[in-house]
């Protein structure tokens, strides 16, 4: 039997960020309600995992307001700092999500670790996992990649979090000289989607 087609859609987070991007990337028959239209503030994200974080939030987010809902846990994946920060990116923010803050915490880090690391490949990934959940408690997640390297100086004012300082493969400049509608085509986001759409 085929799934029945979702005509109306909560986007679970409180990132204004990713509510631009998810939206983006939604089909344009789907009404979107966001947490805003709800009042909701954000569950405790407690998973070890993407993954985990990720159904926390849709399944929190839904059964809070009987929607179907999606919502994404991603991060930022160093190599050289054993994939730090991880599931812990937005935390490096602080409690006002200051991502001077966190980008300043990852040079600090970098700068601890490896001597001269401003003149060498410093490989990293963002990672997306993403998740469905209908309000009868049946969902669906989807993991997506992007694999680049950081950049020696912040460059650029387009997107948010660690944009800034993410160059993705095959290009020189950072995710915030790129264009979002650019981005929004290649990165982690877009790729867990592409496996989820079907859903939908
Ligand atoms: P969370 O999924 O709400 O735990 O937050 C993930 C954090 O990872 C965000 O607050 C950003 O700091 C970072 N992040 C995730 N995706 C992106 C992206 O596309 N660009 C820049 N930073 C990102």
């Amino acid at each position: 039997m085929k799934a029945k087609k979702i005509s109306q859609l909560l986007i679970g987070t409180n990132n204004k960020g990713k509510l631009r991007e998810i939206k983006a990337l939604l089909p344009k028959n789907i009404k979107i309600y966001s947490t805003s239209d709800y009042n909701l503030k954000s569950p405790k994200e407690n998973g070890k995992t993407f993954r985990e974080n990720s159904l926390i939030k849709a399944s929190f987010f839904s059964k809070k307001s009987n929607q179907i809902c999606i919502s994404d846990d991603s991060g930022l994946e160093i190599k050289l700092l054993n994939n730090q920060p991880g599931i812990y990116s937005a935390r490096w923010g602080g409690k006002k999500n200051n991502f001077d803050l966190a980008i300043k915490k990852v040079f600090k880090k970098l700068d601890k670790k490896v001597f001269n690391w401003r003149n060498r490949k410093i490989n990293a990934k963002f990672i997306c996992a993403l998740t469905i959940y209908w309000p009868s408690g049946k969902y669906k997640t989807t993991i997506g990649k992007i694999d680049g390297k950081i950049s020696n100086k912040k460059i650029g004012r387009k997107g948010f979090g660690y944009d800034p300082i993410f160059i993705p493969r095959g290009s020189n400049k950072t995710f915030g000289q790129i264009s979002p509608k650019k981005k929004y085509k290649i990165d982690h986001r877009h790729s867990a989607f592409q496996k989820i759409k079907k859903f939908l």
